[in-house]
């Protein structure tokens, strides 16, 4: 074991200060990351004030950070995949039972078994695992993901979670040419829609509540921006898209379901 400098939440009230954390020495399978970019998620808000009390609550204190961006500094003897030096990356979760049939499949996000990167039981040194606003972690190489060397490596911090949960849906339904996507909310994962969905080829309509936000939009690569409190520039656009849901947990849990693009054929 050896400690880590990090940032803490001590109470859902306290703002975040450094402290230093344990990380385990890496064992077989596991790779040691020094980390060099953390994206800031809502999540991590959520969970430092303990606003997923109900079904997720924070065990304190609280080191938040699940889209973690860094540099291989050591590997156990099992490990295939990464070596020293390597650009690696580290998501949402950081663990999982790897029997079950959701893992079986490649689904590990819907294992009942997850372990999440912050705020899940630690089962190699107790308590809770420890997320990325730290300047190390070790992670078992099955949830450790390779990142291309030529990335701007704090940009392609956000792609861990804001990034995969939009991707990952306009893959299932099948995003591209001719598709039309909707994206409601120019935030964290909206913006990640906008580039997702223009460099897939589809027409891009952004809707906000805030007019000032139009510019970036478009910048960021929207065909279209509808301010959603104007009742005429919403009923333009009726009926146009058909919404489904952003869906990065299975829904029988109680976690919140993000609602953020809706496409179909134009
Ligand atoms: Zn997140
Ligand atoms: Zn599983």
């Amino acid at each position: 074991m050896y400690n880590a400098k990090a940032y803490s939440a001590a109470r859902a009230t306290s703002p975040l200060a450094s402290t230093k954390i344990p990380r385990r020495e890496p064992t077989e399978h596991d790779v040691q990351i020094e980390i060099l970019f953390c994206g800031i998620c809502h999540s991590d808000v959520h969970s430092v004030r303990n606003e997923w009390s109900e079904f997720m609550p924070t065990a304190y204190p609280i080191v938040p950070g699940h889209e973690i961006v860094g540099r291989v500094t050591k590997v156990g003897a099992g490990v295939s995949k990464f070596k020293a030096g390597d650009i690696a990356a580290v998501g949402c979760m950081v663990d999982s039972d790897g029997t079950c049939p959701e893992c079986r499949a490649g689904s590990e996000n819907f294992c009942p078994n997850v372990v999440l990167t912050f705020n899940s039981p630690d089962k190699h040194l107790g308590g809770v695992t420890y997320g990325g606003y730290s300047e190390s972690i070790v992670v078992d190489q099955r949830f450790v993901l390779r990142v291309p060397s030529n990335l701007n490596l704090a940009a392609a911090a956000p792609l861990l979670c804001a990034g995969i949960t939009t991707y990952s849906p306009m893959r299932r339904w099948k995003v591209g040419k001719n598709k039309k996507v909707g994206v409601v909310g120019l935030g964290g994962l909206g913006h990640m829609a906008v580039k997702f969905a223009r460099a897939l080829g589809s027409h891009v309509v952004v809707f906000t509540t805030s007019a000032h936000k139009k510019e970036d939009a478009l910048r960021l690569g929207a065909h279209e921006v509808v301010v959603s409190r104007n009742a005429d520039e919403m009923q333009k656009h009726a009926a146009a898209l058909t919404s489904f849901l952003m869906q990065s947990r299975p829904i029988t849990t109680s976690m919140p379901i993000s609602t953020c693009s809706a496409a179909r054929a134009i």
